[in-house]
């Protein structure tokens, strides 16, 4: 079966005024639609690799074969991302998590101050395209960076939540500074949908 674009949880204009109306519009209806199609045109002719879940693709993506394993990476990769940043961010939220959530982030990274300095350490230094995540590994808490759309499905990590940090996730409003983009980003962050990720992460169903 085909992957489809998923329906925003929010009007486009819900992430105003951190994420803008027409940067949400050309996202998620060209930039994630384009994934989404052109995951599904890589897989033609290969319904038992389509069928799968598109984070179990991910997962076993050693097992795509290797002449549209890229284009997997990239559109396959590109729609799981996509799906899960569009759910992780919310309008009217933002604040400090609360919970088994924010007790494993301070215990792992000090205090929340510190998490968010190193998220937003890891997006500015990715070079070119790419995302900062937080990642259930082995099961801890840890930050890192990827290129382009890679998933973490594709190294056995959970994502937990992640931040796009291609140009196209910001440009429009805040052109180069990146850094400026990634300090707002927390103020449309959902932790309600972020704490859910953790907890399906730690019970081996994310
Ligand atoms: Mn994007």
């Amino acid at each position: 079966m085909a992957y489809t674009l998923p329906t925003l949880p929010y009007a486009t204009n819900a992430l105003e005024p951190t994420i803008d109306t027409m940067t949400m519009e050309i996202h998620h209806g060209r930039h994630h639609k384009a994934y989404v199609d052109n995951v599904n045109k890589a897989l033609e002719g290969q319904p038992a690799l389509a069928g799968k879940p598109i984070e179990t693709l991910l997962r076993e993506i050693s097992q795509v074969p290797e002449a549209i394993r890229q284009a997997v990476i990239n559109n396959g990769g590109g729609h799981a991302n996509h799906s899960m940043f569009w759910e992780v961010m919310a309008g009217g939220v933002g604040g400090d998590p609360s919970g088994p959530l924010a007790d494993d982030i301070k215990a792992t990274f000090t205090d929340f101050a510190t998490f968010k300095a190193q998220i937003k350490d890891a997006g500015v230094k990715r070079f070119g395209s790419g995302w900062a995540w937080l990642v259930l590994a082995d099961g801890k808490l840890k930050i890192l960076s990827s290129a382009n759309q890679d998933s973490p499905y594709m190294n056995g990590q959970a994502p937990i939540m992640g931040v796009d940090v291609w140009e196209h996730a910001y440009y429009l409003k805040y052109q180069n500074k990146r850094p400026d983009y990634l300090d707002a980003w927390w103020s449309v962050v959902n932790w309600k949908a972020v704490a859910d990720r953790y907890a399906k992460a730690k019970a081996g169903n994310l």
